[in-house]
């Protein structure tokens, strides 16, 4: 499986623009799309949930018949435990809900979850048609075991049992029709006494961002990054023969791909060209080319079935600015051991015929996550699109203001010679002056949105009113850049989440 992940949670994308990228991704030798629609459908299972700007079952069909016709095999993803916080936050699901307090999960023991996902599950069907795979999520069901049956469950067997129950019951309908269920990987690696039980003919999408150069922590699922040297002992016993596979070597960062394929599971790797962590403007560049290579590499061994790159919207920068990583897969099938340098040259080559390394040195110098453009800072989450007034403020009270000043006069210097090194490559070349535009108007944003935050911590750079009103004109740049890439509902309310409670607390 050559995957690629388009994730419509945050993001609603236009007809042009998912027909557009289908190509470039198809050109670019992708397979598989695996399509997380979320709320974006005209659900009947599930009215009171469906975005206002949703698309139509015909339009959407008709959008898969476009991806069908360009070769990809098309894949559901339809969350079935965690993330249902678009469903259970309207109050006729609550009865749903694992917690009445706590939108994020549905109850795996209610009788009446079994049916609703059921009904759903044919409601994707319909507009699906018979597929080769069916995605149900089930990643990151953080309040599991919670309610008072599912704590006495999990008392008398385990959380791994109440989940892999649920798991197992829930792909039922979808093992009738034929399909090969999947499941990202994550809860049962973090719960594993029942892994056994799990069923076999499920595929594991193991998600997993790390790299291997220049680490010296481990992910572990449940327990977060852990020192090499100081792994714990229940993590050893179960995972250690897949960490340290030659006992005298470096550790396998992707040891969990290793371990799920030992147990019998079909795996597929999962690394990222945007996620949690990265500014909202632009990405981490260098920990994404890394992952990017090392999860493609690890996924091409002969245990493993392949790889999805997911693309999580939790960020906003569009898929024109992850290209430099969407492309990767490409060059790595023509050159197997290909290293990141030579891959820089191809991009060069393919998508600017000339030779640009200010380019690269731009992406870079942009890439450090930094107060005020960071997603927590700008208090986006995904059951509550409209922002507080005062949510900028509230969260920059919480920051360390000696520490995160010091790093945005640092910050703020590389964001403008990147700026610099950005407009000499728009000025030199007239190739692909669109890609460039996009990285320019990405880091003006950064520019702005450090020199605001540095203002707003009481370091006297220029006024308030100087920085809003830059601030007030990128808006409505970026508003326009968003244009053909965002249905117009959505796109204003992303817009509203990136800057109206900025905004608001520069004008205060
Ligand atoms: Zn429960």
């Amino acid at each position: 499986m050559n995957g690629f992940h388009i994730d419509m949670n945050g993001a609603l994308y236009p007809k042009q623009y998912l027909v557009k990228w289908l190509e470039e991704l198809a050109d670019l030798n992708y397979d598989t799309i695996l399509w997380e629609v979320e709320n974006g459908i005209q659900w009947e299972t599930c009215p009171e949930c469906v975005a206002p700007d949703a698309f139509s079952k015909s339009e959407f069909k008709e959008i898969l018949q476009i991806s069908r016709d360009l070769g990809f095999e098309n894949i559901p993803l339809f969350q079935t435990i965690g993330h249902a916080e678009y469903v259970l936050k309207n109050k006729e699901y609550l009865y749903l809900s694992e917690l009445s307090d706590n939108f994020q999960q549905y109850c795996p023991l209610k009788d009446e979850v079994k049916g609703f996902l059921n009904t759903w599950i044919h409601e994707y069907y319909e507009i699906f048609g018979d597929v080769k795979y069916f995605h149900i999520g089930a990643d990151e069901a953080y309040n599991l075991g919670e309610c008072s049956d599912c704590k006495e469950k999990a008392t008398n067997s385990s959380l791994s049992k109440l989940y892999i129950d649920h798991i197992n019951e829930t792909i039922k309908p979808i093992l009738e029709k034929g399909s090969i269920p999947i499941i990202w990987a994550d809860m049962v690696l973090h719960h594993f006494d029942a892994l056994d039980s799990l069923d076999k003919r499920i595929l594991l999408f193991d998600w997993n961002y790390g790299k291997h150069n220049k680490v010296d922590t481990l992910h572990i699922w449940g327990k977060k990054n852990v020192a090499f040297n100081n792994i714990p002992e229940e993590t050893m016993k179960e995972f250690g023969d897949y960490i340290f596979p030659d006992k005298n070597s470096t550790p396998e960062i992707f040891y969990t791909a290793d371990y799920l394929a030992n147990k019998g599971f079909q795996v597929v790797t999962c690394p990222a060209s945007s996620h949690y962590g990265d500014n909202i403007f632009a990405s981490r560049a260098q920990l994404h080319f890394d992952n990017c290579f090392d999860s493609i590499a690890k996924s091409k061994q002969s245990h493993l079935s392949g790889f999805m790159l997911t693309s999580w919207t939790v960020h906003m920068f569009p898929w024109e600015l992850q290209r430099i990583f969407i492309a990767i897969p490409s060059f790595l099938k023509e050159n197997p051991n290909g290293a990141q340098e030579e891959y820089k040259k191809w991009y060069e080559n393919k998508y600017f015929q000339a030779s640009l390394p200010s380019f690269w040195k731009a992406v870079d110098l942009i890439s450090t996550p930094v107060l005020g453009s960071r997603t927590r800072d700008t208090v986006h989450n995904k059951s509550n699109l409209k922002i507080e007034k005062e949510a900028f403020s509230t969260q920059l009270q919480k920051a360390e203001t000696t520490t995160e000043s010091t790093k945005l006069n640092q910050t703020i210097k590389e964001f403008e010679e990147a700026l610099s090194l950005f407009q000499k490559v728009r000025n030199e070349n007239s190739n692909n002056t669109y890609e460039v535009d996009h990285w320019i108007l990405a880091t003006k944003n950064l520019i702005t949105r450090s020199q605001g935050t540095l203002q707003l911590l009481g370091e006297n750079q220029k006024d308030n009113n100087t920085i809003l009103k830059t601030s007030q004109e990128l808006k409505t740049e970026t508003e326009k850049m968003y244009q053909d890439k965002l249905s117009p509902i959505r796109r204003s309310e992303i817009i509203h989440w990136i800057y109206d409670s900025f905004h608001h607390a520069l004008e205060n």
